[in-house]
């Protein structure tokens, strides 16, 4: 595990919350629902392509798509919960989601902790 800088942790957060915006609706077993819904993955991969808000800064976007399936990889976090599981990001935050249940907004919190 090589270490990870902590702002990709906080621009993965920016996008989860940028990609609930879009889809209010929460989704859980899946990234997209049938109903328009995303759960915190889905949110995070929708909330990454939209992230550049003008036309300069999205020549940028490779790099720090790059960048966030690093940290989703790479970065092994202890399930807050406390259910003793240890797991890649990325499957943390699908576990949050899908098995606590958490909302998307709960797992942006955490991730800027
Ligand atoms: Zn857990």
């Amino acid at each position: 595990m090589h270490q990870v800088p902590r702002e990709d942790q906080l621009e993965l957060a920016d996008a989860i919350a940028a990609g609930a915006k879009r889809r209010p609706e929460q989704a859980f077993g899946e990234y997209f629902s049938d109903h328009g819904g995303s759960c915190a993955l889905g949110a995070a991969y929708e909330g990454a392509y939209a992230l550049p808000r003008d036309p300069h800064e999205a020549r940028s976007i490779r790099p720090r798509l790059d960048r966030l399936f690093d940290c989703l990889e790479n970065v092994r976090r202890r399930c807050p919960v406390g259910c003793n599981k240890r797991l890649p990001l990325n499957a943390i935050i699908l576990h949050l989601n899908d098995d606590h249940h958490w909302t998307r907004e709960q797992i942006v919190e955490w991730l800027k902790q």
